[in-house]
């Protein structure tokens, strides 16, 4: 039984950390310049397979992240990227992320190949390292897929500063950016004339976020600056209702041809825009009332900031962006039946309850809570399937946004009388319905804002995961 324990743990260890490399506290000083080196690259496959080609290497101003937090030992995310020392082999800097990419490979799009530009950064290596990238397995370990040879000092990598004509200036500021998390804000369809519109959006947006727990008690640990990047024409891309337009970060709605999917695939464009800032988060507004988001961790979150439900988009997509939370949303499905889950998931908000004894945010569960825990699941799937047919008819016929959000007040008048209403609204148990999975899969609280669009908190296990982020970029 222990030598099986320790088979387990050395798998591990080999896995995140590549092999036989050391993997030390280090001094941020003997190794690296106070400056961010940004490596773009395309990734690039299909399905089954995948490849890395480096695009150019530069320079992307100062170093925003921490002095002393080189090396993520988070565990999260589908990818996780090294850079390793070569005089002394040792890991110097690590981060978990996830990507457009990883996501696009599991849709159907991706039977032809595609191809997505993509940025790792990271501290500017004073001697030449090794960039290795690994990503998860099936086995929930990661697993190298991709390591490059970088000499910091060779004519390949371009070390002049950032440089553009665009206007940035700070939201809040509380201090040196190497012990504070720096989010950065951009926008995407301003016309020229709206600068005081995005800058009103930008404070009306970043307020909604620090009204919420943990980030409003933890405020004074995040500086929030903008840029603005303006067009002749308000309004992104949104091919669906059949509106097209060309911006300057080419911000765009049917993401993988999800009609409410905002993502920007000109990685290119916006990671030039962003440099211009110090930052380890950013957060993309975009000019449009029509509902629609994304955020993938460690990447960029996306908001449309006219609708009606953006203090919650901006929430809920930035928890996807910045704690690796996933949804713990379901479509509801007449069918009793859903696909049986082999993996437990390495998100930390929702779990596939393998071992009940064991669930992985025990620590927070009240032992007079039974696991799993009971809820009005039957009432809520049987509401929410009548509201996901009414949501795909009123996009059928092209009604304004108005009529969406009519639809999407009604939902959440009804979704939080009947939460409110349950026996173990509060209580931290295990809730089955979570992560796209009507069965099978559990979450956390009976609500949350990784749930529904209702007026409430991050649950306590989200809150938890969101801290332990904040801590890893303040010290
Ligand atoms: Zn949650």
């Amino acid at each position: 039984m222990s030598n099986h324990r320790f088979t387990v743990f050395l798998f591990l260890f080999c896995s995140i950390f590549s092999q036989n490399v050391k993997s030390e506290d280090i001094r941020f000083s003997d190794y690296f310049q106070n400056k961010t080196m940004r490596v773009d690259y395309f990734h690039t496959g299909n399905n089954v397979t995948e490849v890395f080609a480096i695009d150019r290497i530069v320079n992307d101003g100062d170093w925003a992240g921490s002095l002393t937090q080189l090396q993520d030992k988070m565990n999260l995310g589908l990818y996780f990227f090294e850079v390793i020392d070569k005089g002394k082999n040792q890991v110097i800097y690590s981060r978990g992320f996830a990507s457009i990419f990883g996501e696009w490979q599991l849709t159907p799009e991706a039977s032809e190949y595609g191809s997505f530009h993509e940025s790792i950064r990271f501290p500017w290596p004073l001697e030449p390292f090794t960039l290795v990238i690994s990503k998860r397995g099936s086995d929930n370990f990661f697993h190298k897929i991709w390591e490059k040879e970088i000499d910091p000092n060779s004519r390949f990598v371009n070390r002049a500063e950032p440089e553009l004509p665009f206007k940035s200036w700070t939201v809040i500021e509380n201090g040196d950016p190497h012990y504070k998390v720096d989010i950065v804000v951009l926008g995407d369809g301003y016309r020229y004339d709206q600068m005081e519109k995005f800058r009103a959006d930008v404070n009306r947006l970043v307020s909604e976020l620090f009204a919420v727990e943990p980030f409003q008690s933890r405020k004074s640990d995040f500086n929030v600056r903008a840029v603005f990047t303006p067009c002749q024409q308000a309004g992104i891309n949104k091919p669906h209702p059949g509106v097209y337009a060309r911006t300057p970060l080419s911000l765009t709605y049917g993401a993988f041809d999800s009609e409410r999917y905002v993502l920007g695939f000109d990685n290119r464009s916006i990671r030039e825009v962003a440099s211009l800032v110090p930052y380890e988060f950013m957060i993309i507004l975009v000019n449009e009332r029509t509902y629609g988001g994304g955020g993938i961790y460690n990447l960029y979150s996306t908001v449309s900031a006219d609708n009606k439900f953006a203090d919650y988009i901006m929430v809920h997509e930035f928890g996807h962006q910045f704690a690796a939370l996933t949804d713990e949303y379901y479509s509801s499905s007449v069918s009793y039946e859903g696909p049986s889950i082999e993996i437990e998931p390495w998100e930390p908000n929702i779990t596939a309850l393998k071992d009940p004894n064991n669930l992985k945010w025990k620590h927070l569960v009240d032992p007079s809570t039974p696991i799993p825990t009971p809820w009005n699941k039957e009432t809520f799937d049987k509401f929410s399937y009548q509201i996901q047919i009414e949501r795909h008819e009123i996009r059928a016929r092209n009604e304004p946004e108005e009529v969406m959000e009519a639809l999407f007040e009604r939902e959440r008048k009804f979704e939080t009388q009947l939460i409110n209403n349950m026996e173990y609204i509060g209580k931290v148990g295990a809730f089955e319905g979570a992560g796209y999975n009507q069965y099978g899969m559990y979450r956390p609280e009976t609500d949350c804002i990784m749930f529904t669009r209702n007026r409430q908190a991050f649950c306590k296990v989200c809150q938890e995961a969101i801290s332990k982020i904040i801590n890893l970029y303040v010290q």
